[in-house]
């Protein structure tokens, strides 16, 4: 599965085609959205930014290195710019409550083109079950060593001490 999380998240609104043409997913981890492509950052901005409650709010738009444009919606702050070359897992912005939207998700789909009216089944290519339900992106990061911490007493009271 490959999902703009990592880590646990829920599915609220299934795929249905033309009728809601992406997933709506709410992080439950963490609201962090990461790119699930390798591509280039085609879009990031407001869709209408003289109406911040129209269509998608603030998203990112990745073109894929196979073509087709993957979208994040609702964002709450973007991370990236137009012209960023993106690797899967990069973070590029906060899940958000921005554009036609009632709460924090992320809209997330795939069109063929930059331009509403056709969509892939965004479901059958990232492996997130079309189902309202609770998920695991299931990805483990390699890259990212855990830190040390130990935890000492003093005066009846435990203190952890992180590595910075
Ligand atoms: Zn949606």
């Amino acid at each position: 599965m490959n999902s703009p999380y990592m880590g646990d998240f829920r599915v609220t609104q299934e795929y249905k085609g033309s009728n809601h043409d992406g997933l709506d997913l709410v992080g439950i981890d963490s609201k962090e959205i990461h790119s699930t492509v390798n591509g280039i950052v085609h879009f990031a901005g407001w869709e209408n930014s003289a109406n911040k409650k129209q269509g998608f709010g603030q998203f990112v738009c990745i073109r894929s290195n196979d073509g087709d444009y993957y979208y994040y919606g609702h964002l709450s702050e973007i991370k990236v710019k137009q012209g960023d070359t993106v690797k899967i897992t990069d973070i590029i912005g906060i899940e958000g409550n921005t554009g036609f939207s009632t709460g924090s998700h992320c809209h997330y789909c795939i069109r063929p083109q930059f331009a509403a009216g056709n969509s892939r089944n965004v479901s059958l290519i990232s492996g997130i079950p079309n189902e309202i339900g609770v998920y695991n992106d299931g990805y483990k990061p390699t890259s990212k060593p855990s830190k040390e911490s130990i935890v000492i007493s003093l005066g009846g009271k435990n203190y952890r001490i992180t590595e910075v």
